[in-house]
């Protein structure tokens, strides 16, 4: 079973859906974007920070955001696999893992990218909807929870992101291009990227990543 997993593709793609199935395999998973909306939760220094770039779509800070990731990755629940979900998202970020997941020993060992064209990611992040205690995935049209605005795990409100307006997500497009497809040719280099066409749907995927990373 391959370990230490790089989920990669632009916001909208479907890194969260399939994140949270795969872990039924024992992999910690890793949101960096979790671990910012958990920390506006809380009102918290780091969570104001990220609040104010996170809101308008833009990247928070490398240093930052490395930061939480290096102390995230260091705690022992991640010795049997973890699954990065929008980390890294730019180059220093990139070079900052590879020197982290050497000295700590935990080397990434697959990078998948999951490919999906502009008009189905805005069409999926305009009618996303989230659980506001556990953050399950939902969306109006193709993920509809059983009772209208009720999550179906715990009974929560469903909310829409506040990133998750037009606005917003032309500028994590315009971010997702310029800074973080360009790592999809460092991961080729490296030698160890796949790619998957999310338009195949959510549990095909999850069938067919499974089957790959069982192999
Ligand atoms: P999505 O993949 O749908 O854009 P995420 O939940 O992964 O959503 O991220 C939400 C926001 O959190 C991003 O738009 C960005 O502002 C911030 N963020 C998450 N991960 C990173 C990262 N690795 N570097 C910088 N900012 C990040
Ligand atoms: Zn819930």
């Amino acid at each position: 079973m391959k370990k230490n997993i790089i989920l990669m593709g632009p916001p909208g793609a479907g890194k969260g859906t399939l994140a949270k199935k795969l872990i039924s395999f024992g992999l910690v998973h890793i949101s960096t974007g979790d671990m910012f909306r958990e920390a506006i939760k809380e009102g918290t220094e780091l969570g104001k920070l990220a609040k104010s770039f996170i809101d308008d779509g833009h990247l928070v800070p490398d240093d930052v955001t490395i930061g939480i990731v290096k102390e995230r990755l260091s705690k022992p629940d991640c010795e049997n696999g973890f699954l990065l979900d929008g980390f890294p998202r730019t180059l220093p970020q990139a070079e900052a893992l590879e020197k982290l997941s050497k000295e700590i020993n935990r080397p990434i060992e697959v990078v998948i990218n999951l490919d999906c064209d502009e008009e189905e990611l805005i069409r999926r992040v305009s009618g996303r909807r989230v659980c506001k205690n556990c953050g399950a995935p939902y969306h109006i049209v193709n993920m509809k929870p059983n009772k209208d605005g009720i999550c179906d795990i715990c009974g929560g409100p469903l909310i829409q992101r506040a990133d998750d307006n037009e606005e917003a997500m032309k500028v994590r497009l315009q971010h997702y291009v310029s800074q973080t497809k360009p790592l999809l040719d460092y991961y080729a280099k490296l030698g160890n990227l796949v790619s998957y066409n999310s338009l195949m749907g959510s549990d095909k995927l999850f069938d067919e990543i499974s089957e790959f990373l069982k192999k």
